[in-house]
C-alpha cells in the first residue's frame, strides 16, 4: 500500500469582485453566481444571454444582474465557475421586461428562468440560431392494404399514417405528432419503410395574413365609439397609465376602436399590441390592421422559428410597431409600448397552462402600469373579474350598446329537449331548429351547428353489465368515431378497434350513446340530402389551411351548412348566416368548475354572435335540458349585466374569484397511492398552517381527470380573499413542497382558470 499523499492546501483564491447571476430555464426558484472571466468583462451586462457551465453540460441563459457576490457567493468562491461566452452584443431583454419577468416569477411561482423562457422566442434560447422543421406527407406506396397492416402491428404508426392519409399534400410534422400525442420516431420509422416522405423545410408554407395589403377607407365613428377612441387615446397621448374594459356585443364596432387608437398611439410615436385568442388569429382578422397600418408583425404559435424571430427582431428595432398575436405576443419587446388591446379578453385561453403558468390578461395590465401604457380589454362578455374590476372603478368602463347599423339582435328561442318527441332525429335536432334549417336551406340561406363534443358517440355502454368502455390508461370513456371506427380516448388519443362483446361481460349489444359533431353531421345530412354540408373540428381540420378553405368555401356560398365545435364559435363573420343551433347548451354546464356558468353563457352568447350579422334576421336555437338555468335564460335575452349581477352574488357567497383567489395544486404519479399520501400530507401542513385564519383548505380529492395516461391525479385547493397574505403563505408552502419532491410531481397553479 502507498503511503498516502500529504495534503496540499488548496491554493488560495482570490475572491471575485463581481459576480453575474444568470437565470436558467431550470424548475427551482434560484438564479445561479458566475465569475466573468477578464474577456467578457465588459460584456457581460443586464439581459444578454450567456452560456454557462452547468454540471457536465452548458446552459444558455439570462444575465439579471451583475454585481459584487453575496455571502454565498464568498463562502463557496473556490467552486463558482465562469461564464463560457456571451453570446449577444446588446441586451435581448431590456430592464423593463427583465423586471416583469421577475414580477412574473414571484406571481406564478415560478423561476426567473423560466419566465424569460415564456418571452424569448425559441431560437433565442438555444445558441444555434435556427432550426429547420419536417414537412410529412404519405407517398404513392401508402395504400389501403399498407395501411391495414399496420393496424395490429404498430397502432401508433397506423394513427399516424392514417392522419396523413387523410390530408391532401404535406404538414409540420411537429404540429402533427403534437396533436396526435406521438413521438416522431414512428415518423421516422414509416419514412424508412418508403410510406412516408419527410421534407426539411425552413419555413411552414402557410403564413397568416399576408392579405388586406390594399389600404381601407375607415368609416367615420359614430358617437360612442367616437367617445371610446378620445378616452383611451387621451391617456396614451398624454403618457397616463390607464385600463379600460370595452363592452359591447359582436359587430357593435369594438375591432373599429382598436383600429383608430392605435392610429393615434402611433402618430405619438408609441407601440401597439394587439392580443387575440389563437384560433382567432385568421388572415381576415390579421387583414383588418394590415389594411390600415404598414409595419404590423404578426406572432403566435405556429409560426416557424425562424419567422417568430424575424418578427421578435422587428418589433425589437422598432421596424414593427403594431404586433399582432396570440398570448405571448404580450411579451412582444417593441419600442414605446403605448397601448396593449386584448379583444376577447375573457377568453381561457389567454391563460397559459404549462410553467409559467400566467394570464395574459394580468401580465398585460402589469406591463402596461410598469411601462406607462394603456391597457384595452373589449368583450361582449367580459370575465366576471374584469367586470367587477369595471364596476369598482379599476377599470374605465366603456360600452359600445348597440351593433353597427342598428341591427337587432337575434331572437334567441331556447327549446327544451327533455320535452321533446325523441325519433330518428330529435335527440338532436328539434322540430323548431329542423323548421328553421330548411327554411335557411329553401331561402338559399346558411346555417351553423355547434357542439362542442368530438367523434360520433362519447359513450359505448353495455347493457349487459350496465358498464361503459374506458380507456386502459385513462378514467374516462372511449369516444366512438365513425369515420374511423375506433375508439378513441380524449385525454391521451388512443385508439382501439370497436369490441364486438362487451370488454367487461362479453356480452354482445353494446350501444353508442350521446353525440359528438360526427353524429351531428351525418344526422343532418340524413335530414337534409341535398345540402351542402362540412364539418370543422380538430378530426377534421389539420392545417390552418384546411380551416381557411372550409371558411372560404362557406364564406362564397359553396356549403348551406358548417357544423363544428369551438373551432366556429370565434370571430367568424357571414352575412348569410341566418340559423344557428346549439345542439346542447349542457355540455359546459356539467363543468366541475365554478365558472360553468360563466362559460356557458358565453359560449351561447358567442355562438348566437354568428347569426344575423347582415341585413337578414337571424333565429338562434338553443337545446338544453335546464331551460330555467340564469345562464340560459340571460343569455337568450343578451342580458350579460343581469347574468354577471347574479352569478356576482353567488361568487361572492361561495369566496370565488373575483372576491377570493384560488391555488390548486396538482398532485400526479403512476402510483396512486403515493400521490393520494403526498396530497393528503400536503393538506395537513396547509392546515396547521392556515387554520384559524382567514384561508380555506379544501381537499384532497381526485382530479376531476383522475387517471391520464396512466397517471393518477390528486387534487387540492386554498381560496382566501382577495388581499389576503395567507395567498402567499400558501403558495410558498406548496412550491417548496414541490421545489422538494421528485414524485409525485407536484403542478401548483396561482389563479387557476380551470379544473
Ligand atoms: P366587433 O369588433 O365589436 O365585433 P367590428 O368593429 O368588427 O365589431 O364592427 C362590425 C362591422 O361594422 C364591421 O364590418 C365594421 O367594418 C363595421 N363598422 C364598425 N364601425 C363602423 C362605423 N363607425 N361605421 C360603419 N361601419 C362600421
Ligand atoms: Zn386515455
Amino acid at each position: 500500500k502507498k503511503p498516502a499523499a500529504p495534503k496540499v492546501d488548496a491554493p488560495p483564491v482570490e475572491p471575485p469582485k463581481v459576480v453575474a447571476n444568470v437565470a436558467l430555464a431550470r424548475p427551482v426558484r434560484t438564479e445561479f453566481s458566475y465569475t466573468i472571466p477578464v474577456e467578457l468583462e465588459g460584456a457581460v451586462t443586464l439581459g444578454v444571454r450567456v452560456r454557462v457551465p452547468f454540471g457536465r453540460r452548458t446552459e444558455v441563459g439570462v444575465v439579471v444582474a451583475v454585481g459584487p457576490p453575496s455571502d454565498k457567493d464568498l463562502a463557496a468562491a473556490h467552486k463558482l465557475r465562469a461564464i463560457e461566452r456571451c453570446l449577444d452584443t446588446e441586451p435581448v431583454v431590456d430592464a423593463p421586461l427583465l423586471d416583469l419577468t421577475r414580477w412574473m416569477a414571484t406571481q406564478y411561482g415560478c423561476a426567473w428562468g423560466e419566465a424569460l423562457g415564456a418571452i424569448l422566442p425559441a431560437p433565442l434560447k438555444r445558441e444555434r440560431q435556427t432550426k429547420r422543421i419536417w414537412m410529412a406527407r404519405a407517398t404513392e406506396a401508402a395504400t389501403p392494404e399498407a395501411l391495414a397492416e399496420l393496424e395490429e402491428k404498430s397502432p401508433e404508426q397506423h394513427r399516424l399514417l392514417r392522419t396523413l392519409l387523410g390530408i391532401e399534400g404535406e404538414i409540420g410534422l411537429r404540429d402533427l405528432t403534437n396533436k396526435l400525442g406521438l413521438s416522431e420516431s414512428p415518423a421516422r420509422t414509416l419514412a424508412k419503410k418508403g410510406l412516408v416522405e419527410l421534407r426539411s423545410a425552413a419555413f411552414e408554407p402557410f403564413e397568416v395574413g399576408e392579405q388586406g395589403r390594399e389600404r381601407s377607407t375607415p368609416p367615420e365613428l359614430f358617437e360612442a365609439q367616437a367617445w371610446a377612441v378620445d378616452a383611451i387615446s387621451h391617456c396614451v397621448e398624454t403618457r397616463k397609465h390607464r385600463s379600460f374594459l370595452l363592452e359591447g356585443v359582436t359587430g357593435s364596432g369594438k375591432t373599429e376602436v382598436y383600429l383608430r387608437v392605435i392610429e393615434r398611439a402611433l402618430a405619438a410615436g408609441r407601440s401597439a399590441i394587439v392580443l387575440v385568442p389563437e384560433i382567432s388569429l385568421t388572415p381576415q382578422t390579421v387583414g383588418w390592421f394590415r389594411s390600415r397600418f404598414n409595419d404590423v408583425a404578426v406572432l403566435h404559435s405556429r409560426m416557424t422559428d425562424a419567422q417568430r424571430l424575424s418578427a421578435w427582431r422587428r418589433a425589437r428595432h422598432g421596424e414593427a410597431r403594431v404586433i399582432v398575436g396570440a398570448r405571448s405576443a404580450v411579451f412582444a419587446p417593441v419600442v414605446d409600448l403605448g397601448v396593449i388591446v386584448i379583444d376577447e379578453e375573457h377568453e381561457p385561453s389567454f391563460k397559459q397552462a404549462s410553467t409559467p403558468r400566467y394570464h395574459a390578461r394580468d401580465v398585460a395590465l402589469e406591463r402596461a402600469r410598469r411601462e406607462g401604457a394603456v391597457c384595452v380589454l373589449g368583450s361582449a362578455t367580459p370575465a366576471l373579474e374584469t367586470w367587477h374590476a369595471a364596476r369598482t372603478g379599476v377599470h374605465a368602463h366603456l360600452s359600445l350598446p348597440e351593433r353597427v347599423g342598428g341591427r337587432p339582435m337575434p331572437r334567441v328561442e331556447i327549446v327544451d329537449m327533455r320535452t321533446e318527441p325523441t325519433g330518428e332525429f330529435g335527440a338532436l335536432f328539434s322540430r323548431n331548429l329542423r323548421q328553421h334549417l330548411e327554411g335557411a336551406l329553401q331561402r338559399g340561406e346558411q346555417g351553423i351547428l355547434f357542439l362542442n363534443r368530438r367523434g360520433y358517440a362519447p359513450v359505448l355502454w353495455c347493457p349487459g353489465c350496465r358498464t361503459t368502455v374506458r380507456c386502459a390508461q385513462c378514467d374516462v370513456p372511449m369516444t366512438w368515431h365513425r369515420d374511423i371506427d375506433r375508439l378513441v380516448c380524449h385525454l391521451c388519443q388512443n385508439e382501439t378497434a370497436v369490441p364486438r362483446n362487451c370488454p367487461t361481460c362479453s356480452a354482445p349489444g353494446g350501444r353508442m350513446i350521446g353525440a359528438g359533431s360526427e353524429r351531428v353531421e351525418r344526422t343532418l345530412r340524413k335530414l337534409f340530402p341535398s345540402a351542402r354540408v362540412a364539418r370543422m373540428d380538430s378530426d377534421t381540420m389539420h392545417r390552418r389551411e384546411d380551416y381557411e378553405r372550409t371558411l372560404s368555401a362557406f364564406g362564397s356560398g359553396e356549403l348551406d351548412f358548417l357544423v363544428g365545435t369551438q373551432m366556429i364559435a370565434k370571430g367568424l363573420d357571414f352575412p348569410r348566416v341566418t340559423v344557428v343551433g346549439i345542439v346542447s347548451a349542457d355540455t359546459s354546464l356539467h363543468l366541475p368548475d365554478f365558472r360553468s356558468a360563466e362559460r356557458t353563457f358565453q359560449l351561447i352568447s358567442q355562438v348566437a354572435g354568428r347569426a344575423g350579422r347582415a341585413d337578414l334576421a337571424g333565429h338562434i336555437v338553443v337545446q338544453t335540458e335546464n331551460p330555467e338555468h340564469p345562464a340560459v335564460r340571460f343569455a337568450a335575452r343578451h342580458d350579460f349585466t343581469s347574468f354577471a349581477e347574479a352569478e356576482l352574488v353567488s361568487r361572492r357567497e361561495l369566496g370565488y374569484p373575483p372576491f377570493g383567489r384560488i391555488l390548486r395544486a396538482v398532485f400526479e404519479d403512476e402510483d396512486g397511492s403515493k400521490a393520494a399520501s403526498v396530497a393528503d400530507s400536503a393538506c395537513q401542513a396547509l392546515h396547521a398552517a392556515l387554520d384559524g385564519t382567514d384561508a380555506v383548505v379544501l381537499g384532497p380529492a381526485p382530479a376531476p381527470m383522475s387517471l391520464v395516461r396512466g397517471r393518477y391525479r390528486h387534487h387540492l385547493l386554498v381560496k382566501t380573499p382577495v388581499g389576503s397574505a395567507r395567498f402567499a403563505t400558501a403558495r410558498e408552502l406548496l412550491l417548496e413542497l414541490a421545489e422538494s419532491t421528485a414524485r409525485p410531481r407536484i403542478g401548483v397553479d396561482v389563479d387557476p382558470m380551470g379544473m
